[in-house]
């Protein structure tokens, strides 16, 4: 997953944005967006629309009928905790339903510029095949990247990483021929490969 679409938008957009891109192709999830902030730009707009309309508006993103009673109750609870607004704590990120850590940071990241790491799932195969960590979920990739990974990379690893796995080191089969980091790469857990 890449998260691109509410990049250099208003917090909502980011939130917004990163949820619908969960499990979705970019080329999917932008549209989307786009065609929900037609209908439904605010909180408040969007907790006005009925499960129904926000589902067609997001089909075919996966799990549309799902994200959809979530973006309405997201939109609701940023209404009743927030006064409307996205919060910029990690916390308050995490009780919102549906938002794991991964979309916390990216959204802490990309609507507040603070520093955070999103994690997703090619971020943390692609790590631990180069070498780099060694862990079993993506919430521990991200806690090791918090403690050794300077600052300044914690936002661009996500970018830089996530286009990578989509193109060379996919989850099934890598493109180690076409690889420009082979060289270092230990290919820890790679089976078969191209
Ligand atoms: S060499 Fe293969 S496993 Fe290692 S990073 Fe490159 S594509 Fe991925």
């Amino acid at each position: 997953m890449e998260v691109v679409a509410g990049r250099g938008g208003d917090a909502f957009g980011v939130l917004v944005g990163t949820l619908l891109s969960l499990r979705t192709r970019d080329e999917t999830t932008l549209p989307a967006c786009r065609r929900l902030r037609a209908i439904a730009s605010t909180p408040q707009a969007l907790a006005g629309q009925g499960v129904q309309a926000i589902a067609k508006a997001i089909y075919p993103v996966a799990f549309y009928r799902v994200k959809a009673r979530r973006l309405k109750a997201v939109a609701r609870l940023l209404l009743e905790r927030h006064g409307g607004a996205v919060p910029d704590d990690l916390d308050a990120l995490l009780a919102l339903p549906g938002v794991g850590r991964k979309t916390a940071n990216l959204t802490l990241g990309l609507a507040f510029g603070i520093p955070a790491v999103g994690v997703d799932i090619h971020v943390h195969r692609i790590l631990n095949r180069l070498g780099a960590l060694s862990s079993r979920t993506p919430d521990q990739t991200e806690r090791l990247l918090r403690a050794h990974l300077p600052r300044r990379w914690w936002l661009r690893v996500n970018a830089i990483l996530v286009p990578f796995g989509q193109a060379i080191c996919t989850p099934q089969s890598p493109w180690c021929s076409r690889c420009p980091v082979a060289a270092a790469c230990r290919r820890a857990g790679v089976g078969r490969r191209r």
